[in-house]
């Protein structure tokens, strides 16, 4: 594994600055203050400098609950998705992306709070089914939906498959067909574009498993066959192009093109398709350096950009759909962790080992990710120290935080928190080393309670068949 990969793969590694990260660069003037930026809405100290969320104290949560856990803030999750609901307005759709963190209480959440959901598995679907999202607010994604999974969201009725491949055209069509019904789709495509944190790449081509290409017109050739399929319904295109993304412009060449294949199919077809879906990705704060935009500022630039583009090509404004997944959950959590070695390296820095590690948090390892780190069960006046927060897994890569500073006196049995952890790190939990994946405690109003509870023992050994 490349020591500089990039969130999105190893072949953006050259946008991410050389050497240490900026985190490291010096210690925040107060080692104890809370950054609302990277924190959930209800964080804060009490007045024994205990970190608490919700009203309920790390120390007590860590008693009733144990560490390592994803303790997320529900009233921030709620804040959030509503925000993004808001910012959109009646015109255009928010999906949640499910595949950041999903659990049934989730689902439920968002029912309540007007978001639709977006699933990329039959798994995913399930869990959407069973806590009662309506089947017509789910749209399903990914690149190899099998034929049985397919079938399901078919039978079950959801509002969108988004279509990845000629080959999935026609199963697609095949099975709705077999089935007696017409499937709404959209089809994705690949505009050329990438975009990441603060750089976008504009190219002819890309490289890449998700999407049909625009170049070489393979995208409207898709369209063009997907129009004729009896068992589909085509209602719009789909463009997703990247993750944790900061700059609008990306999206701005990605929706010229989108736009431009839209104008192509009505000149060819006399069809036009009446929505249009710019994907997710965008940031947020992990660290105190990150200044991620708010919904309503994304939510204008969005608009502003597909209306002018489709004013200049002459086309109605489609309806827009959007897919925020970390934006939404990503910075609700974070992770709770007991210390349980300090090692001083000389002149280099402290590893700090915690209860947890590369099992539940795998985004460090996998992407680089940048994370922040607190003493959480009390504050303290002591010089701060160059810390790496590293797991208890056999891996020497299996780090959470690269380069941090926390109070010298950090001491085993105190409580660490990681924050922004929402989003993708449960999702990608792993058992290595047969290390237990912890629980998802949801706090609110003073009451906590867990929504995915702790894998014990016995869940690992009820796999093992021997
Ligand atoms: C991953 C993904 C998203 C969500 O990305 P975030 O970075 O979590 O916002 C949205 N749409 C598609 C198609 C995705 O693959």
């Amino acid at each position: 594994m490349s020591r500089s990969a990039h969130p999105a793969g190893p072949r953006h590694a050259d946008v991410l600055p050389e050497g240490r990260s900026a985190a490291s660069a010096a210690p925040a003037e107060d080692l104890n203050a809370l950054d609302p930026k990277v924190w959930a809405h209800t964080v804060g100290r009490d007045a024994d400098g205990v970190v608490t969320v919700g009203g309920i104290s790390v120390t007590q949560l860590a008693e009733e609950y144990g560490t390592p856990a994803y303790v997320l803030d529900e009233a921030d999750f709620r804040d959030r998705a509503r925000a993004w609901r808001t910012a959109f307005g009646d015109d255009a759709d928010v999906f949640y992306a499910g595949k950041a963190f999903l659990s049934r209480a989730v689902v439920r959440w968002l029912h309540e709070e007007g978001l639709n959901l977006d699933v990329c598995s039959g798994g995913e679907l399930a869990t959407a089914l069973s806590a009662g999202m309506p089947a017509e607010r789910i749209a399903f994604h990914g690149n190899n939906k099998s034929p049985e999974e397919i079938e399901r969201a078919v039978r079950a009725g959801v509002g969108r498959i988004v279509l990845d491949s000629f080959q999935e055209i026609v199963r697609v069509a095949h099975i709705a067909q077999s089935l007696g019904k017409r499937q709404r789709v959209q089809i994705r495509i690949t505009v050329g574009v990438e975009a990441h944190t603060h750089e976008f790449i504009a190219t002819a081509h890309e490289d890449q498993k998700f999407g049909i290409p625009l170049a070489g017109g393979q995208a409207a050739e898709a369209v063009r066959r997907a129009l004729q399929l009896d068992g589909l319904e085509v209602i719009g295109i789909h463009s997703h192009i990247g993750s944790q993304i900061f700059d609008m412009s990306g999206f701005e060449v990605a929706a010229h093109r989108v736009v431009g294949l839209l104008k192509d199919i009505r000149d060819e077809h006399g069809v036009e398709l009446p929505e249009i879906d710019l994907g997710g990705g965008l940031g947020i704060a992990y660290t105190s350096d990150d200044d991620p935009r708010e919904p309503h500022e994304i939510a204008k630039a969005l608009t502003e950009i597909v209306t002018r583009e489709c004013e200049a090509a002459r086309l109605a404004t489609p309806r827009i759909s959007v897919e925020p997944g970390r934006a939404i959950v990503g910075p609700t959590a974070f992770t709770l962790y007991e210390v349980g070695t300090v090692k001083p390296l000389d002149g280099l820095r402290t590893y700090v080992s915690v209860d947890g590690g590369m099992s539940d948090n795998i985004r460090t390892a996998l992407y680089d990710a940048e994370y922040s780190v607190a003493l959480a069960s009390r504050t303290s006046d002591a010089e701060p120290m160059l810390v790496r927060v590293v797991g208890k897994h056999c891996e020497s890569g299996d780090i959470v935080v690269k380069d941090a500073f926390l109070p010298g006196d950090l001491a085993p049995g105190d409580l660490v928190a990681v924050p922004a952890t929402g989003a993708y790190c449960r999702s990608m939990a792993s058992n290595y080393n047969h290390v237990l994946r912890p629980p998802v405690v949801a706090v609110r109003d003073g009451a906590a309670r867990v929504i995915v509870r702790r894998e014990t023992e016995e869940d690992l050994l009820r796999l093992d068949v021997g």
